[in-house]
């Protein structure tokens, strides 16, 4: 059949119509996908089936067989069309890095069988991906380390504005056990659970996830989800086990990758790279569960920086040094083991690593500590303090629904209150 070229067109138009409402009509798939994978299908048949096509007919020129020529781009998926085949194939790659399974615990399950429920034993399982793996990958990707080095150099030149963790003095003293010659790097670890499937439904599976990052990348790069990377992954419930079991395999890489360098093929040849773990983030609740404090904020001691009670920390302002808690008193409040006396719980596990001790870790929950705690509670006495010295409602409320003010196009997406309460 041959085709003139408006019908062409006209068919190759129905035929993108039908393609992208079946990918738009994916229930599943949110749109801003459904663009994504638009524009690289697009890119991949113009730069990869097109190109490729072009060359072909070109080498082969005089004696070009359309048809032989079309055969060898029939099915570029052909295999990996099926999960088993995807990963099988790139299992077969050095590139990826596949999750590990391991024991943590046996947990007792009633069994349905013929002759009525019995009880068996079931072993329970956590994944964790190997961090050194991912991360020798990662810094081979081209200019990674390159990127990290110039950040971290830059950061040391600039005294005016500390605005990475590496600028502190704390870090300068992790630098103290290595050479000068010695490329260093911090890794910052995050701990939180969370709830899939339906929250509310009888499905609902709590688990934790432990993922590692690099705050020297450079600033546009940090927050990127491409450049946290999982670590461990298991289900909360499992913690019954002990935490020594489900943070193993973490604490051991991590021991590793600060004693032991691990070399990085670049161009200029193999480079070794330290890096060292002194930093948990996470929000309050997941940062006092790992490190052994209450959970509970209605506890009498349950601040992890200090040990005021709870009745006077409420209206404390200023900070009580004597009350900071330090190494010796977390180490004899464990051996107290008495949480309503002390705040403490448990000799959290992270305290094993070389260059980490949960009561140095001085890194605070930024969410619900400033965005939803100091900086709403001080917001309300600065505009209830303002209004109408300074200015009046009708502004504050007129400069919030203005797409000209502030870097995210005004207050945006904030409701503002237009009645005075
Ligand atoms: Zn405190």
């Amino acid at each position: 059949m041959k085709y003139n070229t408006p019908d062409f067109n006209a068919i190759l138009r129905s035929e993108a119509d039908n393609f992208i409402s079946k990918v738009y009509g994916m229930p599943k798939l949110p749109r801003q996908y459904a663009q994504d994978i638009l524009r690289e299908t697009q890119n991949f048949i113009q730069n990869d089936i097109l190109a490729n096509i072009k060359k072909c007919f070109e080498s082969q020129v005089p004696t070009v067989d359309i048809d032989n020529v079309l055969k060898k781009f029939e099915s570029p998926f052909s295999h990996v069309l099926s999960d088993y085949r995807l990963l099988k194939y790139f299992m077969e790659y050095k590139d990826y890095v596949s999750p590990i399974s391991y024991e943590v615990g046996e947990i007792d399950v009633t069994v349905r069988t013929r002759s009525g429920p019995k009880l068996q034993i079931k072993k329970c399982y956590a994944q964790h991906v190997p961090l050194c793996r991912t991360l020798k990958q990662f810094r081979e990707s081209p200019n990674a380390l390159d990127d990290i080095l110039s950040y971290m150099e830059y950061l040391k030149n600039n005294t005016d504005t500390v605005e990475n963790f590496i600028q502190c003095e704390r870090w300068s003293k992790q630098l103290e056990k290595f050479s000068e010659n010695d490329i260093v790097i911090l890794l910052v670890k995050y701990y939180d659970d969370f709830e899939c499937n339906n929250a509310l439904g009888s499905s609902c599976l709590k688990l934790g996830g432990v993922y590692v990052s690099i705050p020297c990348l450079p600033v546009e790069c940090q927050s990127s989800l491409d450049y946290i990377f999982l670590a461990l992954l298991f289900e909360t419930r499992f913690r019954c086990f002990s935490d020594e079991k489900i943070f193993a395999p973490l604490i051991d890489e991590l021991k590793f990758l600060e004693k032991e360098c691990i070399f990085i093929d670049l161009p200029c040849g193999p480079q070794s790279v330290y890096f060292v773990s002194c930093l948990l983030l996470g929000d309050n609740l997941g940062v006092n569960f790992v490190g052994g404090f209450a959970e509970g904020f209605t506890a009498n001691f349950y601040c992890r920086f200090c040990k005021t009670p709870k009745l006077i920390m409420d209206g404390q302002c200023v900070e009580d040094k004597s009350s900071l808690r330090t190494v010796e008193s977390y180490n004899v409040d464990c051996a107290v083991n008495n949480v309503t006396e002390t705040g403490v719980k448990f000799d959290s596990v992270l305290n094993s690593l070389p260059s980490f001790h949960i009561v140095n870790n001085y890194s605070v929950d930024i969410f619900h500590d400033l965005a939803e705690g100091t900086c709403h509670y001080v917001m309300l006495h600065v505009l209830r303090h303002c209004i109408p010295n300074y200015y009046t409602l009708d502004f504050i409320v007129s400069e919030a629904h203005s797409p000209e003010q502030g870097t995210r196009g005004g207050f945006g997406r904030v409701s503002v209150c237009e009645k005075k309460v």
